[in-house]
């Protein structure tokens, strides 16, 4: 092995050692860093580096400074959990810092929506507060339905309570990033030099590619649909209180419109390859009335499955009359913002394990899914909850917080308790609704309109999927 110094061209960077930090002579883990983020990691035994030696180490590096890094980044900061003061963090970015002095009058075309258990999260330590400084809309209701019937279901809480919000992405980054530098006692680094860092545990933000997963030989299983989202940032017709986030499922996929202000909404449209990049390149006029239409046309209606649906919908609201809420009709757009329109191509992937010696992966990195549940984001936070405590409990008991102790083992288990479900459930229904075929058609049909009005089972689904 080589000893720190003997390594060219070395930023080796400073830092105190807490309790579990590698003494001279641990196994710890390498990476080794260039232009694009870090390259290649293994398991090494560093000689002796101390700061005599110009050689420190980190306890935690997070790669990948997106949202769910740079969440995981707060979480473990400095005020926010005690038990990890004095430990030696490091956020790793590949891309440019982004610089956000002003929030920009137009809003961006990436959007999520964000559920209330992650907006909780947020706000333990401290970045909530500063979104809704900036920009967020909540929504109070969903309506989902189907192109292919007259079948629907409303979402809504009695209460009137929030049923989430609408964040851009680059407000929550710039959220996570002004919360991070005020709470200090974390280093970010953006497209990083040629560098190598010694470290005891690794958090795998990086994205769907990740190459902290790549690096750490953890398999995935993943595929890619045939389908590309679309979005743009919409002018409605006339302003409204635009509370009500809207998705209707088309046999070419799900098209979405969630509300930004009374007169902005969002648009998530999911289409085949094809006809997502026609959609792309289409005038504006064309593009307004495509989504206009897609919203409002009954073209893939047909007599039976609608005499079927309205017999059945008759005898539910004998059955139970004050089941299901009314119908609402989606805004009209009559513009899109200017050069707002572009598209991402979807799929699914799933790390076959979340942890290995020294490294967890977290967001997508470890989970991508399909946006018809607007849930990617959310699942990466709740990966940092469980992570963070978990960490926060290794750190308290004095353990190394990298081996593959009880504490890592249970972050991914009890991840992938809630993880699998909803990538399941997700999958499931871009399938089911991806046909115009009949019987699956009926099916559909008589599922929705029965689960619409069980507000027992209603709940179930919105508790399961707000966390
Ligand atoms: C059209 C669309 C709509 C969506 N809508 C929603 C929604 O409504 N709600 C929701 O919850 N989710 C939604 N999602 C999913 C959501 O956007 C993702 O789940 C989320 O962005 C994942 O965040 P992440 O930080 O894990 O990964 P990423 O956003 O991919 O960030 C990874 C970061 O790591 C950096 N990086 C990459 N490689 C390296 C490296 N080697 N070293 C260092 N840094 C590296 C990248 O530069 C990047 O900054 C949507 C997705 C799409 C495509």
């Amino acid at each position: 092995m080589r000893s720190l110094s003997a390594l060219p061209r070395l930023a080796v960077l400073a830092g105190r050692r807490g309790r579990t930090s590698g003494a001279g002579g641990r196994v710890l883990r390498v990476c080794r860093v260039t232009g694009r983020g870090y390259s290649s990691s293994e398991d090494t035994r560093p000689e002796q580096p101390s700061s005599s030696s110009g050689s420190e180490l980190y306890d935690v590096i997070i790669s990948g400074g997106g949202m769910v890094g740079t969440a995981m980044a707060c979480a473990l900061g400095k005020g926010h959990d005690p038990n990890f003061c004095g430990k030696k963090i490091l956020l790793l970015e590949a891309g440019h810092k982004k610089v956000f002095d002003k929030l920009p009058e137009t809003y961006s075309n990436r959007v999520s929506s964000i559920t209330p258990g992650s907006a909780t999260l947020l706000s333990s330590f401290g970045a909530w507060e500063h979104i809704c400084n900036m920009r967020c809309k909540p929504f109070k209701r969903m309506q989902v339905w189907d192109a292919c019937s007259d079948a629907m279901i409303t979402f809504d809480k009695d209460n009137l309570d929030d049923m989430g919000y609408i964040v851009e992405n680059d407000v929550i980054l710039a959220a996570l990033t002004k919360q991070l530098e005020a709470a200090g006692g974390i280093k970010k680094k953006n497209k990083t030099n040629k560098i190598v860092l010694f470290l005891s545990t690794q958090i795998g933000a990086d994205g769907p590619n990740s190459m902290a997963r790549k690096a750490s030989g953890i398999q995935t299983v993943k595929w890619n649909y045939d389908q590309s989202a679309v979005v743009a940032t919409l002018h409605l017709a006339e302003p409204t209180d635009n509370n009500v986030a809207w998705q209707r499922f088309l046999p070419s996929g799900p098209i979405a419109m969630l509300p930004l202000s009374d007169n902005r909404s969002s648009l998530v449209w999911s289409t085949s390859h094809q006809q997502a990049s026609e959609l792309l390149n289409m005038d504006e006029e064309s593009f307004v009335d495509a989504i206009n239409s897609t919203f409002w046309s009954n073209e893939y209606h047909s007599e039976f499955i609608d005499m079927t649906g309205s017999m059945f919908r008759s005898m539910l609201s004998f059955l139970m009359p004050s089941g299901g809420s009314p119908r609402q009709l989606p805004p009209s757009v009559a513009h899109i913002g200017p050069k707002s329109r572009a598209m991402f191509p979807l799929g699914l992937g799933h790390a076959t394990e979340y942890v290995r010696r020294r490294v967890a992966l977290i967001g997508d990195a470890a989970h991508r899914v399909h946006p018809l549940a607007g849930q990617g984001v959310n699942l990466g936070f709740g990966d940092i909850s469980s992570l963070a405590r978990h960490l926060s409990r290794a750190a308290f008991d004095g353990k190394d917080l990298g081996s593959l102790t009880r504490h890592l083992r249970e972050f991914e288990t009890e991840c992938q308790r809630h993880n699998l479900p909803m990538m399941a459930v997700i999958d499931m229904m871009k399938r089911l609704y991806s046909t115009k075929m009949a019987p699956f058609v009926l099916l559909r049909t008589l599922g929705l309109q029965a689960t619409n009005v069980v507000a027992p089972v209603k709940e179930q689904i919105m508790a399961f999927a707000s966390k």
